[in-house]
C-alpha cells in the first residue's frame, strides 16, 4: 500500500493460548459488511503520494485502532469483560500511519461497572493493551516526538495512549500523575457527561457550568506533567475556560463545526477559534456522523478557512468492526435512542476504519492539489508542533 511498514505477523496476545488463557471471540475484518472505496489517482499522483507519506510523519489525532468482535450483538460484552482488547497491528501496517492517538475503550471499559469510566477498568484496559503492545515487534507505545520520527524511519507504528475523559480521577489530582505514569499522553477533560473537572457537552441542564475550580487545578497539573489536553465532548463554556487557563496549546482531537453543517452537535466557531488561539490543533471528526469522504473534507476545508492551515489535523474516530451494530448495542444498553442522523449511514464511504481513512486522506489531498508544505502540516506536522511544546 505504498508504505514500507515492517509487519511480521504478531497478533494480539500471541504470547498466550487463546481459549485457554483467555476467552476468545471472533474478531471483525477489515472490509466486511461494506464496500471499500479508494480515491483514484493518476500514476503521477501515486508517485507524489508515495514520496509524501515516506517523507512526512503521518499522525492520527483520534482513532480506536483495535478490533471489535465480528458479531457485536452476541460478543461485545464477553470481549469487554474479558478485558483483552486486540490492537489491529496488521491492518495498521496497511495504512501510512506512523502514530495514532489511541482512545482505548474509554466509557466502554466495563469489567466492574455498567457505566464505564471507573478507575480500575481504565487502568485494566490501558495496562493490558500496554502488555500486548510490548510483545509486538511492529508497534510500540509513544512517549516522545522522537518516537514518532522513529516509527516512520523504521517502518513501525507508535501508539499514543490517550483517553477521552478525566472522570476516573474523581477527586484525586495525583491520579493525573498516575495516568501519565501508565503512559497516557493525552486526556480529554470530559466525555459527554460532566465530572469533577468540568461540564460535559451532553450534560447541560439550564446553564453551562464550564470548568470547575478543581478543573482549573487539573488543567494546571496537566500542564506541569506534560499531558496534552483535549476539549472534545466538553461543553462550550468548559472548552472556553480551558483555553483561558491553560499555559500550553490544547487539542480538540475530534470535532466537527456547527456552521460547517453539523448543527448543535458540532463545535461553535468561537470554540474552534479559542483552541487555535492557544496555538492548538483541531482534528476533523468523521465517526459515523458523515456519509462519505467528500463531506468529511468539506468540514476540513471549512475549518482551514476558519482557523488556518496551522491549526487543523485529522481525528477520524473510527475503528475496526461493525460500528453501526456497536452504536445499536450501546444505544440499547444506555436506553437512549440515537439520532437518525447518526444511524442513517451504515458505513462511511472511504473512511470506514483507520486503514481506509488513512489511505484516503492523503490521496484526497494529493488529488485536490494541496501543496507539499500544507499536506505535511495537516498529516502530522501541526500535531507534532503542539506535542513539542506540551510533552
Ligand atoms: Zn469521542
Amino acid at each position: 500500500m505504498g508504505t514500507n511498514k515492517q509487519y511480521h505477523g504478531y497478533e494480539s496476545y500471541d504470547y498466550l493460548e487463546a481459549g485457554t488463557d483467555y476467552r476468545e471471540v471472533e474478531l471483525g475484518e477489515l472490509f466486511s459488511g461494506f464496500e471499500p472505496h479508494e480515491v483514484p489517482l493518476s500514476a503521477e499522483e501515486e508517485a507524489r503520494l508515495k514520496d509524501l507519506v515516506a517523507q512526512n510523519d503521518v499522525v492520527s489525532l483520534h482513532d480506536h485502532p483495535f478490533y471489535f468482535p465480528k458479531d457485536v450483538h452476541d460478543d461485545i460484552w464477553t470481549y469487554v469483560r474479558e478485558g483483552r482488547v486486540h490492537t489491529a497491528y496488521e491492518y495498521l501496517s496497511q495504512s501510512p500511519l506512523d502514530a495514532v492517538f489511541d482512545m482505548h475503550l474509554d466509557g466502554l471499559s466495563g469489567i466492574h461497572s455498567k457505566h464505564g469510566w471507573k478507575w480500575d477498568d481504565i487502568v485494566h484496559d490501558v495496562a493490558m493493551r500496554a502488555a500486548d503492545i510490548a510483545h509486538s515487534d511492529f508497534a510500540f507505545r509513544c512517549s516522545s516526538v522522537e518516537d514518532i520520527h522513529r516509527a516512520r524511519e523504521e517502518g513501525k507504528v507508535t501508539i499514543v495512549p490517550a483517553l477521552e475523559s478525566t472522570a476516573m480521577i474523581e477527586n484525586e489530582l495525583d491520579r493525573l500523575d498516575l495516568l501519565y505514569g501508565l503512559g497516557i499522553r493525552c486526556l480529554g477533560v470530559t466525555y459527554n457527561a460532566s465530572n469533577s473537572v468540568g461540564t460535559g457537552q451532553g450534560d447541560i441542564y439550564e446553564r453551562d457550568g464550564g470548568l470547575t475550580a478543581f478543573g482549573v487545578d487539573a488543567v494546571e497539573r496537566m500542564n506541569k506533567l506534560g499531558m496534552a489536553i483535549s476539549t472534545s465532548h466538553s461543553s462550550p463554556q468548559t472548552t472556553l475556560d480551558v483555553c483561558e487557563v491553560t499555559d500550553e496549546p490544547i487539542f480538540d482531537t475530534h470535532a466537527l463545526a456547527q456552521t460547517g453543517g453539523m448543527g448543535q452537535r458540532g463545535s461553535s466557531d468561537e470554540e474552534l477559534e479559542a483552541i487555535a488561539d492557544t496555538g492548538g490543533v483541531i482534528g476533523v471528526l468523521s465517526s459515523t456522523h458523515l456519509p462519505d469522504l467528500e463531506t468529511y473534507m468539506d468540514h476540513f476545508e471549512y475549518m482551514v478557512d476558519l482557523v488556518g492551515i496551522d491549526h487543523v489535523a485529522f481525528g477520524p474516530d473510527v475503528l475496526y468492526g461493525d460500528h453501526t451494530a456497536l452504536l445499536e448495542v450501546l444505544g440499547e444498553f444506555h436506553g437512549v435512542e440515537l439520532p437518525e442522523s447518526t444511524m442513517q449511514n451504515p458505513y462511511v464511504k472511504g473512511l470506514e476504519n483507520p486503514t481506509e481513512a488513512w489511505n484516503n486522506i492523503p490521496r484526497w489531498l494529493v488529488k485536490n492539489d494541496y501543496p507539499d508544505d500544507e499536506i505535511e502540516k495537516v498529516l502530522g506536522g501541526n500535531v507534532i508542533r503542539v506535542l513539542e511544546e506540551v510533552w
